[in-house]
């Protein structure tokens, strides 16, 4: 993509336009987009992705049989009709771009991070094969480029460790008659290894109660009303799971389903979910992969943290899923909050380890806040961000020191190989002609070859096929 060919970037330059530059391409960068075109259609916007598929968490996050809400990436590709936005994929920070470029090529720039790192639970045998983060395992059903095949085969019990939102996807992916996961955009070597058997015994553990568990409820009602699955609920104290009305409305209603779902009758289930609460996990034990897990029962102590009891309780298990939280990720030269994970921000302003404001650096999303929040939540978090931006450009020059001269430009011509938003829709029709030929909406393409061949120009054979007929 030179001058020559962008039409939009040669605008952008020749009007002397402001240049903002986003930092990844998931739903807190493009609702920053959003946002910014909001304040000027013309504003000149460069999003950037380390992969050459926008959308980050829509995409490789949200639960694919989750449909409605991957349906909110086609709201959001209307940000790249914006007249002088181009996507700028398959270019990382740190890697290929450092801080420093794109402090001088634009006058702001919006890091949209996410949290890429997963929290580990501190015990032994963690290390073990079959010991996996929800990040993984996520990245494997999702079909993420950079995740490694999950084999599933002689797995008989699964033990998910945490109480939130994401431990109920993978127990859910789990625990999903295959055949209701068929019209998903799943790759088919997933579909195939989740078809193969079905893992007969699902365990969610949580180290609290179940007052304190951070899963929704329509989440938790969907997963305990699958068919063929049949429900316990353990490991509460008396009276726990009864309905208190000085509690908030979302911990009554998860109460409520948690002592509705084990009244369903299942005659010959096919998996078994089985909650069990106030234990944690001690540790894994196998010679190489993971066999057995012992967990600790825990407590209140009189000040209300966490203690453990000195009783255990051993599940024999062939994989573990840890769901217990994402973390951001420090990146070379940019400041880092490592207690909360997070690039330290006033209300999106980035500043500096000690509250110093660095100017024309924001974040937005869970590199902002921490990896809490359902998808729409980063809309007002960007829109917050984007007013303190947009202050800013208004009081003063901007930071970019020389914004006249294009990034991507400089790039491409030390020969990287940047993805654009053709490269992007070329990988789309392919994976919506696979899909199509299945019956499907689209089915992922997994391979970074597959992909990388696209980006360079090459059509897909059943996008060919598609065209054709
Ligand atoms: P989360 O909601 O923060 O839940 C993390 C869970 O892990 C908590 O139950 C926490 O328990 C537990 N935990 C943390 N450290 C632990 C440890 N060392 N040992 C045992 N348990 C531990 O995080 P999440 O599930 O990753 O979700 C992240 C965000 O994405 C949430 O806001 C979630 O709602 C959202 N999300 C939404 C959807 C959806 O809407 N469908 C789907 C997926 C994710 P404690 O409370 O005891 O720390």
């Amino acid at each position: 993509m030179t001058d020559a060919e962008s039409g939009a970037d040669v605008t952008a330059l020749a009007t002397g336009r402001r240049r903002v530059a986003v930092i990844g391409a998931g739903p807190s960068g493009l609702f920053a987009a959003q946002s910014l075109l909001a304040k000027d259609p013309e504003l000149s916007i460069d999003i950037y992705d380390r992969l050459p598929t926008p959308y980050g968490l829509l995409r490789y996050g949200v639960a694919p049989d989750h449909t409605a809400i991957k349906r909110v990436a086609t709201t959001l590709a209307r940000v790249f009709e914006g007249r002088a936005v181009r996507f700028v994929g398959q270019v990382e920070l740190g890697r290929d771009v450092t801080r420093e470029q794109l402090r001088t090529h634009y006058d702001a720039v919006v890091y949209a991070l996410g949290a890429s790192r997963d929290a580990h639970l501190g015990v032994s045998g963690e290390d073990l094969a079959g010991c996996l983060s929800a990040r993984e395992f996520v990245a494997w059903y999702e079909g993420h480029p950079d995740a490694s095949p999950v084999v599933l085969t002689g797995v008989e019990t699964a033990v998910v460790v945490g109480v939130g939102n994401v431990a109920i996807d993978v127990a859910r992916i789990l625990a999903k008659p295959v055949d209701e996961l068929a019209d998903t955009d799943m790759p088919d070597a997933v579909l195939d290894e989740l078809g193969r058997e079905p893992v007969p015994e699902v365990w969610i553990v949580g180290r609290r109660g179940p007052r304190q568990t951070a899963f929704t409820q329509v989440e938790l009602r969907e997963l305990v009303n699958l068919d063929g699955v049949a429900v316990t609920v353990d490991g509460h104290r008396p009276g726990e799971l009864d309905d208190d009305d000085t509690l908030d409305r979302r911990t009554r209603a998860v109460l409520t389903a948690l002592r509705e779902a084990p009244e369903r009758t299942a005659p010959e289930p096919r998996v078994r979910l089985r909650f069990l609460f106030w234990h944690r996990v001690w540790r894994l034990d196998g010679p190489g992969e993971v066999e057995s897990v012992r967990l600790e029962a825990t407590r209140p102590d009189t000040e209300g943290r966490l203690e453990g009891t000195e009783q255990w309780r051993d599940l024999s298990a062939q994989l573990l899923l840890r769901a217990i939280g994402y973390r951001g990720e420090r990146l070379p030269g940019l400041p880092f909050d490592t207690v909360a994970g997070i690039i330290p921000n006033a209300e999106g302003r980035m500043t500096d380890e000690h509250g110093q404001p660095q100017p024309g650096e924001y974040v937005v999303g869970w590199i902002k806040r921490g990896a809490v929040g359902v998808i729409g939540t980063n809309k007002s978090d960007a829109a917050e961000t984007v007013r303190h931006l947009w202050d800013d450009l208004a009081a003063g020059p901007g930071t970019g020191r020389d914004p006249r001269a294009d990034l991507v430009a400089v790039l491409e011509s030390a020969g990287k190989p940047v993805a654009d938003f053709a490269a992007w829709l070329r990988i789309d029709a392919a994976e919506r002609a696979r899909g199509e030929s299945q019956g499907r909406v689209r089915t992922k393409i997994a391979t970074w070859q597959e992909l990388a061949g696209l980006v360079a120009g090459d059509e897909d054979e059943a996008a060919k096929e598609m065209r054709r007929a």
